[in-house]
């Protein structure tokens, strides 16, 4: 089964209205106003896992710090979740800045979420070390709902969304919150690579990586050297849709070495762990 743990959708009213958006929220203006956005509608994306061969994908809005557009992301992919129960995991997006943030995870987790995130800690302005990042944590731990945070490298180029958390904040959150699923999106940021390090590996023993946007950062060698390190249980297709394709992420996959079983395990064994046996893979000791 083949599983994509980071896909973006609009819903298309808000599309149409963008502006209205992008005029309170600098980060969604930035994001938006970058050549490569592009804006995929729940349609667009089932096309492009039925070319893809993508059996389901854990579908998220986009966060803001507007709890308000937050909501109106979350009843999108719940919609499309309702319509289509076998194709998509939806995931939440909240403000952990606001006050209704709690409010907003109960409610979706009522409605079915399946997690939460992708979240922003530095575009939404919530730095990992803070208040509200505990207490997002919390929530998610309780309700045992994974959480994708982005978290990006903090060298080489510049693009848009490139924000300045680092692996250590990333780490550190991580050890304060053991028994919490996370998703380190975009290869969290370099983080894989300490997983060298004993402490490290036995204390981020709950922590996956998602591969987004991985074509545009990493030579595909990449996968090789999860592998090496001994992380490869961990690693999760993640495509960053509409940005790049899963074609891609494939493609790169095939070229990169792995055996195929081991290609199985990134494209939706490692992703179906988490999302379908939620209990059962937290590691506790
Ligand atoms: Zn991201």
């Amino acid at each position: 089964m083949f599983i994509d743990v980071h896909v973006h959708v609009f819903p298309p009213d808000v599309t149409q209205s963008i502006k209205e958006y992008t005029d309170k929220d600098n980060f969604l203006c930035q994001i938006c106003s970058s050549p490569s956005h592009k804006y995929a509608t729940v349609e667009e994306l089932l096309q492009e896992m039925d070319k893809s061969g993508i059996d389901k994908a854990a579908v998220s809005g986009f966060a803001s710090s507007d709890q308000g557009l937050c909501r109106a992301m979350n009843d999108y992919v719940l919609e499309a979740a309702a319509n289509y129960p076998d194709r998509f995991l939806p995931m939440a997006v909240v403000s952990p800045l606001d006050p209704g943030m709690e409010k907003e995870i109960n409610r979706t987790s009522d409605l079915g979420i399946r997690g939460v995130g992708e979240l922003f800690p530095w575009g939404q302005n919530f730095p990992l070390e803070g208040r509200e990042a505990g207490k997002l944590a919390s929530f998610c731990t309780e309700k045992n709902l994974p959480l994708l945070l982005h978290v990006n490298e903090n060298v080489g180029h510049s693009y848009p969304g490139k924000g300045d958390i680092s692996v250590r904040e990333a780490s550190e959150f991580a050890v304060r919150n053991p028994e919490l699923t996370i998703i380190f999106a975009h290869w969290g940021g370099g983080l894989p690579f300490y997983e060298l390090m004993p402490e490290l590996k036995k204390q981020l023993k709950n922590v996956y990586y998602d591969t987004a946007a991985g074509p545009f950062l990493y030579d595909k060698s990449i996968y090789r050297a999860a592998r090496e390190i001994g992380i490869l249980h961990k690693i999760l297709l993640g495509t960053d849709y509409p940005l790049i394709s899963p074609r891609r992420y494939l493609r790169e996959l095939k070229e990169s070495g792995l055996e195929p079983h081991e290609i199985n395990m990134v494209m939706g064994e490692n992703a179906k762990a988490i999302f379908f046996d939620p209990q059962e893979h937290i590691i506790t000791d």
